[in-house]
């Protein structure tokens, strides 16, 4: 199905949703370059009303290199995983507690990228483990970072979503969900990718670093407050250039992704 006809089956969409689509679809197709991806599972969403309750998300079933930008859900927060519009189909049952809860609760939380990449998510294994400053890449989520230290299953109820959610309330971009994986949360595409990349390098150096058994050189709170803050006022829209060049690449390699 193509944009157009998903445009058929009801009110016609607007620019928000119709760009989001094209981002979003993006989005998986990179994820599924850098490896972030589980096959069929794991889900990224974004919100496109503006009060955060009308969001978009993968189908269940579908693989992350195939998913093409009418493929994506129309839901809406306070209805059900069944997606809004003709033709459509159902959302992940885990997928749609966690993101349900997260763009009801928050309109400002717009794109979430949740993932088991693999070095985040080695370090959500570990006890009690907190992102250490370490290098400049990680210094960028100093402070930025909730921690879900009780792992409960898989999220199959609203409570277990609507906790996962609030643990994102207080400001913070980042969760790590102790045995499971990291959540992603941002105030568009471009930004969650690049969050999401510079998580998982910053994560990857820190297994490395660990795995050598020798102390951590942690860098001082000072320090690493004032790295964070050169990240957050860099002067380029970084997140957009990135986000735009891999968007490229795909234009050239697999422009399905925006069918
Ligand atoms: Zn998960």
């Amino acid at each position: 199905m193509s944009l157009k006809a998903v445009e058929t089956g009801r009110a016609p969409m607007d620019e928000v949703e119709r760009q989001g689509r094209i981002d979003l679809a993006a989005m998986f197709r990179i994820a599924v370059r850098y490896n972030w991806h589980e096959g069929i599972a794991n889900h990224f969403s974004l919100a496109v009303s503006d009060d955060g309750k009308r969001f978009l998300m993968n189908p269940q079933g579908r693989h992350w290199s195939r998913i093409r930008a009418s493929d994506l859900l129309l839901l809406d927060a306070d209805g059900s995983e069944d997606a809004i519009g003709q033709g459509a189909g159902k959302a992940d049952p885990t997928a749609w507690h966690i993101h349900s809860r997260i763009h009801a609760g928050n309109p400002k939380a717009r794109c979430v990228l949740h993932t088991h990449m693999f070095y985040a998510t080695a370090l959500a294994c570990l006890k009690d483990y907190r992102l250490q400053m370490i290098d400049q890449n990680a210094t960028r989520f100093y402070n930025r970072i909730a921690y879900d230290d009780d792992f409960n299953g898989m999220a199959l109820d609203a409570g277990e979503g609507k906790r996962i959610g609030g643990t994102m309330e207080d400001g913070k971009s980042v969760l790590f969900m102790a045995n499971h994986g990291v959540a992603v949360v941002a105030e568009n595409v471009a930004m969650a990718f690049d969050e999401n990349y510079y998580l998982e390098r910053a994560c990857k150096v820190q297994v490395l670093a660990l795995s050598t058994g020798r102390p951590l050189h942690v860098v001082s709170d000072e320090v690493a407050a004032k790295t964070c803050a050169q990240w957050q006022d860099f002067p380029m829209d970084a997140a957009s250039d990135h986000f735009n060049e891999m968007k490229a690449i795909l234009d050239k390699e697999e422009p399905d992704y925006k069918d």
